[in-house]
């Protein structure tokens, strides 16, 4: 009999592959699969549509071992991953020509670029009688479900949580495959090395490796020792930097190895069969997954908040330009222990502590008077689980330019913030040898010890002059 050639056989369906790098609870995989046709899982390296932002250094880093495990959960199930480069509207209809596929199925993005990227591609494909079918496989309510009582967005966290909260049912998820049909011939695929997605010469990445494995089997155990390890006291260690009390599953929901749903569902199974308080843990750690929600809820239906205010009087904000101060800043050399322990850990493992992203942000728009655009795009290239909603509206929540924001004028002390959620300068010390051996009285404030250690820069600036200068500031904007 001759080989069956591959337009012989039932045409094949595309999986594009997103930010949903995971073959449980995947609402597009599932749907594809139902079709029973041959399956052609595909991702693009977009870093051409217009209005992209290029994946950043350290998310190519984690991106390349996530598709290599990808590859390998798919290899494991009888079907291949493709790789291809270049604009998803011209790459996507390409594939569909030269495998005569039907049906394309993927999870909704919900940064502005890919809404109208997909919008085109979606009109375009159904044109020539391609079956277009997008699901929800990133959050937990999707921005246009829930409204405000005059039927606009939330603009403020505690009432859209309230409303949010109460739609989330998290019922059956949905079962990973054990067996994927691929068609005979699987498409030409660019080899994943030679994107160089992650660094070589240098390779500044070496101080990933050790703490993270990138991948929906990394995702599943993380979240397993945080359940066993952290939620217990999640309410209360989640604020301190010298403690492991987070899930540190930012990266892996990023790139969508695990779903909102698994993890939700996890917390709650445990909870329920924990108690003995464990509920109010599990819903403090629910009310930060909002907090994702509602960056997400802000980026659709305000998309500018990347790149702009949200409130338009911070247009006039006189920032700053000072290069070497935001050098400083990002090197942690500031002469503030705990902010150039956070910059330092960030630049090593490609991510910050929560409580410590908020100080350092607030040093680099109060105390430095720079423009937080300059941190977020520092976050966006050196933070692994860099996201645009999570990003853009955390830094303008510091700002005070953002929605449901920090007052401009609650101004961080670095010193008093380390003294109290690093008290024995356990996390200082961990990121900044050269302050080891200091007293722990001092250790938040070296430049007052005796015998201020040598290698340690003086402060760039006095902490108290510059919150006169940033309230003068904003005083500006206010008027
Ligand atoms: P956990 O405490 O275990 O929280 C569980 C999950 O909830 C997180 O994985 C995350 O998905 C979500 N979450 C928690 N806090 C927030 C928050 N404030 N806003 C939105 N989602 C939240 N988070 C990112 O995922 N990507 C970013 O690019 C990002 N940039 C930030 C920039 C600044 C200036 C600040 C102050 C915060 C930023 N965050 C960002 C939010 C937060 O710091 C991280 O999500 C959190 O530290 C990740 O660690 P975790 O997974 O251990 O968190």
């Amino acid at each position: 009999m001759a080989k069956p050639q591959p337009h012989d056989e039932t045409p094949p369906v595309i999986w594009w592959l997103r930010q949903d790098l995971r073959l449980a609870d995947n609402p597009a995989l599932s749907a594809a699969l139902k079709t029973g046709a041959p399956l052609i899982a595909l991702y693009i390296l977009d870093d051409e549509t217009p209005g992209v932002w290029r994946i950043g250094g350290a998310a190519r880093w984690w991106l390349h071992h996530s598709l290599r495990a990808l590859a390998g959960d798919l290899e494991t199930r009888g079907a291949t991953l493709t790789l291809r480069r270049g604009r998803a509207a011209e790459i996507l209809p390409e594939l569909v020509r030269e495998t005569g596929a039907r049906a394309v199925f993927w999870n909704r993005q919900y940064e502005p670029f890919a809404i109208a990227r997909d919008a085109v591609l979606k009109v375009a494909l159904e044109q020539h009688g391609v079956v277009v079918t997008s699901s929800n496989g990133a959050l937990l309510v999707e921005p246009w479900t829930v409204k405000t009582g005059s039927d606009g967005p939330f603009r403020v966290f505690t009432p859209f949580w309230k409303a949010a909260s109460s739609r989330i049912a998290v019922d059956a998820l949905l079962p990973q495959p054990k067996r994927i049909a691929a068609p005979a011939g699987p498409p030409r695929s660019d080899a994943l090395e030679a994107w160089n997605l992650a660094p070589r010469a240098p390779d500044w990445a070496t101080g990933f490796a050790p703490l993270w494995q990138p991948g929906e089997a990394g995702a599943k155990q993380r979240l397993a020792a945080f359940i066993d390890e952290a939620l217990p006291a999640y309410a209360t260690d989640r604020d301190k930097p010298d403690r492991s009390g987070t899930s540190r599953l930012s990266p892996h929901l990023h790139w969508g190895e695990i779903s909102p749903r698994t993890v939700w569902r996890a917390i709650a199974t445990r909870a329920e069969a924990g108690g003995g308080g464990l509920s109010s843990q599990a819903d403090k750690f629910f009310s930060e997954l909002g907090w994702r929600e509602f960056a997400h809820h802000l980026l659709f239906h305000f998309p500018h908040i990347p790149d702009g205010n949200f409130r338009a009087a911070f247009d006039a904000f006189p920032w700053r330009q000072d290069d070497n101060a935001l050098r400083a800043w990002r090197r942690g050399r500031t002469g503030y222990p705990i902010v150039d322990a956070g910059m330092r850990e960030l630049w090593t493992t490609g991510w910050m502590h929560n409580r410590v992203r908020m100080i350092v942000a607030s040093f680099l728009i109060k105390d430095l008077l720079l423009d937080w655009r300059e941190g977020e795009r520092w976050f966006w290239d050196t933070l692994l689980d860099a996201d645009l909603a999570n990003n853009a509206a955390s830094w303008q929540w510091v700002a005070g330019s953002g929605a449901d924001a920090a007052p401009y004028f609650r101004i961080f002390n670095p010193v008093t913030q380390g003294e109290k959620f690093d008290p024995d300068g356990t996390y200082v010390r961990r990121w900044l040898p050269e302050l080891a051996a200091l007293d722990t009285r001092l250790i938040h404030r070296p430049w007052q010890s005796s015998t201020p250690p040598k290698d340690y820069p003086a402060r760039i600036v006095d902490h108290a002059a510059a919150r006169d200068r940033a309230l003068a500031a904003f005083a500006k904007i206010k008027a």
